[in-house]
């Protein structure tokens, strides 16, 4: 099993295009401190790699990925899993309409979401066949009901999932702690969108808090999982979060959880 970490941040990516917090201007004046739309690739089983979620970077994501380097015109990716319909981890699948077929994992109030709320499944009709399906050798454990906005009118569902895989837990977004999180994981990826729970309206960018968006906030979250035995990394890291400055004081409280970055490989 062996995990590709391609992207690191929440929506918006760091820098996002109309900010100028301290954690985007860092980012614009040291490029290293740029980061994508949080995504991985993992391979499960020898030669079958799957994307999880679909990312506005995909395209750069699965160019830098070399598990997912085409032979003659076939990729060899198996398919997307997506944790969530959020247009930071669904828009990419129009990038990926150059396929003739597209497999996609997803829980059904995902699916509805992406295919009738965005339309995904009337749009790229004509261009690549989206086959859905439930998440085959993997299961998608609740973490959150939080709707896309867009999505306001649907009806409650399955909206937030962390994606278990053999040893590994990934969950980028997580509003609740599900009983016995991460216990039997080798890996855990969680959430690190915001450091605090007021970081959303002390930074401006939400009258809520990180809990009331769906994000519990790492404080909330480094002593728990500093007591699992897994490796336990952050990603989703939103722009204001001061982790995002690898200089931060913040990371030396982190009780040993790291902070993820792109390119890292993990493999066990
Ligand atoms: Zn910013």
């Amino acid at each position: 099993m062996r995990v590709h970490v391609l992207g690191t941040a929440a929506g918006g990516g760091v820098p996002q295009w109309n900010c100028a917090c301290p954690g985007c201007e860092g980012a614009r004046a040291v490029p290293s401190r740029r980061r994508l739309h949080a995504s991985i690739a993992v391979e499960p089983e020898p030669g079958r790699v799957y994307l999880v979620n679909a990312t506005p970077d995909i395209a750069e994501q699965i160019e830098r990925c070399p598990w997912l380097r085409p032979h003659g015109r076939r990729s060899p990716l198996a398919g997307v899993i997506l944790t969530d319909a959020e247009l930071d981890h669904t828009l990419g699948l129009t990038r990926l309409r150059e396929a003739d077929e597209l497999e996609i994992m997803a829980t059904d109030a995902v699916r509805k979401a992406v295919g009738e709320g965005l339309r995904l499944e009337e749009t790229l009709a004509p261009y690549v066949r989206l086959r859905w399906r439930d998440a085959d050798g993997a299961s998608l454990v609740p973490v959150s009901g939080k709707r896309p906005r867009y999505a306001r009118d649907f009806t409650d569902g399955q909206w937030v999932s962390a994606l278990r895989i053999g040893g590994l837990l990934y969950a980028p977004a997580m509003g609740v702690w599900p009983a016995g999180f991460g216990a039997d994981a080798d890996v855990v990826f969680a959430d690190g969108t915001f450091w605090d729970d007021d970081e959303p309206r002390t930074s401006g960018c939400s009258e809520k808090t990180a809990t009331e968006m769906g994000h519990l906030p790492v404080l909330a979250t480094r002593e728990r999982l500093a007591a699992l035995s897994a490796r336990c990394l952050y990603t989703h890291l939103n722009n204001t979060n001061p982790l995002v400055d690898p200089d931060a004081p913040h990371h030396a409280e982190l009780r040993g959880v790291e902070v993820a970055s792109e390119g890292m490989l993990i493999a066990w």
